[in-house]
């Protein structure tokens, strides 16, 4: 843990968060990688600094383009400060390509199907259920959303994924799908939140090697998923030099 003086709230599987006052939180990236909910786990140094990196760059890539979001900064190591948010218990899916669990409630698709326009799904977060797909309805007739919230939300995980499509693509990769999480920020309005690498997102270079979580999830291998975040991170073009590097950023 990487400081003892700050207040942890939460102990995810990927990050700490860390309390620095009533409204800012420090989200640290661990060098964990887990899949299949958690039954699986592994150690791979640099992950956190890589996946903090990532987060840093797409968030501010998005506010940018007008997106708001929780981010306020990055200490250049693998914390990152953002605007504390009550999370909604949902995860938004965006698919560009038919990949993955899509299959396993609809095989009809062909693999790597073009989604256009993009596909966007709502789950409930809940490792133990398994983040179930939700239908609209659940979510409007248990308050989870109103109407015009879950209307917004859909609007705004559209623009997100057009941004990243395009910036992907301008690369030469293939943006398959993603998935984002928002929250309600004091003012109550509804930001994004949470974090964008390739833990949470799939991209394929020209050959069709995963840049992403799935090398791990296929192969249980930590230092095949390592190079792959390596080859994901220089292509974005953030820097690679110094992961190994034991680091403290600003915050701890
Ligand atoms: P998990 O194992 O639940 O996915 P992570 O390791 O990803 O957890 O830790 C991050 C946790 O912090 C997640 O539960 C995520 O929903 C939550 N989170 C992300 N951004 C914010 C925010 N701005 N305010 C409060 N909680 C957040
Ligand atoms: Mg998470």
């Amino acid at each position: 843990m990487p400081e003892a003086k700050l207040k942890l709230i939460y102990e995810g599987k990927a990050k700490y968060v860390y309390a620095l006052n009533d409204e800012l939180l420090l989200m640290v990236f661990k060098d964990d990688v887990t899949a299949f909910d958690g039954k699986v786990k592994a150690t791979v140094i640099g992950k956190g600094i890589l996946a903090a990196r990532l987060t840093a760059f797409f968030f501010r890539l998005l506010e940018e383009q007008g997106i708001r979001t929780h981010f306020i900064d990055y200490d250049g190591c693998r914390g990152i400060v953002v605007k504390r948010a009550n999370i909604i218990p949902l995860e938004v899916i965006v698919r560009n390509y038919a990949y993955g669990s899509l299959f396993r409630r609809m095989p009809s698709y062909k693999l790597l199907q073009k989604l256009d326009p993009p596909l966007t799904e709502f789950h409930y977060k809940d490792d133990v259920l398994g983040d179930p797909l939700v239908l609209e309805e659940d979510i409007l007739r248990t308050g989870i959303l109103s109407r015009e919230e879950l209307e917004y939300i859909k609007q705004l995980s559209l623009k997100i994924n057009s941004i990243l499509l395009e910036f992907f693509e301008s690369r030469n990769l293939r943006f398959v799908d993603m998935k984002l999480e928002f929250g309600k920020v004091r003012s109550g309005e509804i930001v994004l939140c949470d974090e964008i690498s390739g833990d949470t997102f799939r991209v394929l270079d020209p050959s069709g090697e995963h840049l992403d979580k799935e090398v791990f999830r296929r192969t249980k291998d930590p230092g095949l998923l390592l190079k792959a975040y390596l080859k994901l991170a220089q292509i974005v073009g953030v820097d690679v030099n110094d992961i190994n590097i034991p680091c403290r950023g600003y915050y701890y």
